[in-house]
């Protein structure tokens, strides 16, 4: 039915009007739902679209476990915002923005309150007040929190939010470009996973709550829709990323499967132990023991391990994991606090942690750099300018509270104080703007281009071949230890990588539900930011937080206090500073 056919065509690619929103905003974790559901709530009359290329309760902040940083002093009467702001100044490795920091720590225990108020389940204490747990690098018990599930608790209400304000929710969209013309961002052209539709969406402001980058390694506690698309596509807008060498590995990742057991489970009360019985910690933090924060403690499993002192399966040394053990906590204390751990380590490698040690490793987990924002959430375009109508939050962007090190349970505070702080400043920059003007025809034409030639691509790998090769070189080359020749190695692999990912085959040909276009487009974007992933912390020449050089083992405030800006294009990468904001504290050795 030639008629049938042309309709059809015509329909999916020439769509007959463009969305049009008030607000988009990608992303529909903590930070996107919380900024969506500040800005219905400030100006009612807006129109707010939500779209992510998962179903907004699958995005990665549902698995969110162990909890959220405040100073509620709720269990600790000597908490202050204060000493919640030092912890993270001192875990960023003195990198953080301190009127970031400051911004965070003293809205943190209001965010909190107005979670509960919208209905979200925080564990108790016996009066009735919100619990609050111990946490790596945190001076006070300051974490409150649902059981192990505190991501599913908090993200679950504010998409409740999201319909009862009447946001437009686009689930199962991908998006794949950003459209940013004479400095002002004006749109997003997206597809449709379930039938390969495309659409241009613009709108007054554009927000990327896009989430992490997990996947770019071979082990990480990230879902799979973690490949870092939002930075990708801001760096192909030729906009910077700031401080992407700074990728956090979290200590105990379960072994071999890479996903995580909460930090959580040292806040109880857990022990690292070495193939010798001993709680190594002792040599690396004696202040802090396992509490200690997230690189240290990384570093020193990785440093047990080559020292044959990790632990194999059958239990002998010279292996490659350490035993988190908690079985002197008791089964009441493991089944009431921290239930999910111990179903993951029995239902994923058949370990019942009530009666044996936990297989643990690190595996990366978290990125502190991401797209650089002021402390309203707007996108900064060099040191100096911000993009008109761009905005970020969320692990996605930078603004930077995490420095060089984020400490566990700063990230979901980070979503929600910044997702409700970028909301309200968007709310307010849309007012009286008009919708901007769009060439729709040419991006749709050019998204159509991009998909038709991986349909029609006819190379020798799979997609899945070359995402595996390309994240074992990061692995290999940009890990917890780092040095100068072996990040070189790493950029000469990655561009072998390149020339794989260019000669892919793909092995559905069809648009709908197409995985295999959704992971090839994907590959694309982890290779971009893999690459200034390497290329960052080959010029930063110091140890610092999350990014520990062999080849310069001190911190060197001289020459690196400062942030990184990296400007991507295929031709390569250039590298820019521009200063981090000391205010209260003032840069000190970091020691527990
Ligand atoms: C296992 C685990 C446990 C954690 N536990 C804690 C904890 O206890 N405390 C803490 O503070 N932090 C924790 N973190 C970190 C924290 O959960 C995350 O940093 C935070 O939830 C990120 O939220 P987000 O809103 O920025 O992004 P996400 O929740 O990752 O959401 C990203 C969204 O962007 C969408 N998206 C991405 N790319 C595209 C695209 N191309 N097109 C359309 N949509 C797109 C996705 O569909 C998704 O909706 C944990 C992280 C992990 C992985």
């Amino acid at each position: 039915m030639p008629g049938l056919t042309l309709f059809v065509f015509v329909l999916q690619n020439f769509p007959l009007s463009m969305i049009e929103h008030d607000v988009i905003i990608i992303g529909g974790g903590l930070a996107g739902s919380r900024a969506a559901v500040e800005i219905a709530r400030t100006d009612p009359r807006l129109s707010i679209a939500v779209i992510a290329k998962t179903h907004p309760i699958r995005s990665h902040s549902v698995a969110a476990q162990g909890g959220m940083a405040a100073s509620l002093k709720n269990v600790d009467t000597e908490d202050t915002w204060e000493a919640h702001a030092f912890d993270t100044v001192k875990g960023s490795d003195y990198l953080a923005d301190q009127d970031a920091v400051a911004i965070l720590t003293q809205e943190a225990p209001n965010v909190v309150i107005d979670l509960e108020h919208m209905g979200v389940m925080f564990s108790r204490l016996p009066d009735g007040r919100i619990a609050q747990r111990a946490f790596g690098g945190h001076s006070h018990r300051r974490t409150c929190y649902a059981a192990d599930k505190t991501g599913h608790a908090i993200l679950h209400e504010l998409v409740n939010n999201l319909r009862r304000y009447g946001v437009t929710i686009y689930d199962e969209w991908y998006v794949m470009r950003l459209i940013v013309e004479d400095g002002q961002a004006k749109g997003v052209v997206m597809f449709r996973i379930e039938d390969g539709r495309l659409e241009v969406a613009r709108a007054k402001a554009v927000m990327f709550a896009t989430g992490g980058y997990g996947r770019v390694y071979n082990s990480t506690s990230n879902d799979f829709a973690s490949t870092g698309d939002g930075l990708a596509m801001t760096a192909a807008a030729g906009l910077p990323l700031e401080d992407m060498e700074f990728v956090q590995f979290h200590p105990t990742g379960l072994y071999p499967v890479g996903v995580l057991i909460s930090e959580a489970v040292r806040g109880e009360g857990a022990y690292l132990i070495n193939s010798e019985g001993e709680r190594f910690m002792e040599r690396y933090a004696p202040s802090r023991m396992e509490l200690a924060p997230r690189d240290i403690t990384s570093r020193a499993i990785v440093k047990e391990i080559r020292a044959g002192r990790g632990i194999h399966l059958d239990g002998s040394a010279g292996g490659p994991f350490v035993h988190l053990d908690v079985r002197h906590l008791g089964k009441e204390r493991i089944m009431s606090r921290i239930p999910f751990c111990w179903e993951e380590s029995h239902r994923l490698v058949g370990v019942d942690a009530v009666h044996e040690p936990i297989p643990v490793r690190p595996t990366v987990h978290y990125s502190m750099g991401g797209i650089p924002t002021n402390t309203d959430g707007q996108v900064r375009s060099s040191p100096e300018g911000l993009v008109d109508g761009f905005f970020a939050a969320g692990e996605a962007a930078c603004v930077s509270v995490h420095g060089a090190n984020r400490l566990g349970s700063n990230s979901l505070l980070e979503c929600v104080v910044y997702g409700r702080r970028t909301g309200a400043a968007i709310a307010r920059y849309v007012q009286n703007r008009k919708l901007p003007e769009i060439h729709e025809a040419y991006y749709i034409q050019e998204a159509n281009q991009r998909i038709q030639t991986l349909l029609d691509s006819r190379g020798k790998n799979r997609v899945s071949t070359v995402r595996q090769a390309f994240q074992d070189c990061m692995t290999d080359h940009c890990g917890v230890f780092r040095n100068e020749s072996v990040m070189q190695e790493g950029l000469i692999r990655l561009q072998t990588v390149r020339e794989q990912a260019a000669d892919v085959y793909l092995d559905d040909r069809g648009k709908l539900w197409n995985s295999d276009l959704i992971e090839a487009l994907e590959l694309q974007s982890l290779l971009t930011v893999g690459e200034v992933i390497l290329t960052s912390a080959l010029n930063r020449q110091e140890s610092r937080g999350s990014h520990s050089r062999e080849d310069f083992l001190e911190r060197d405030d001289g020459k690196f206090l400062k942030h990184t800006l990296a400007y991507y294009s295929p031709a390569g990468i250039e590298i820019r500073y521009f200063p981090v904001t000391i205010a209260q504290f003032q840069p000190q050795e970091r020691k527990y």
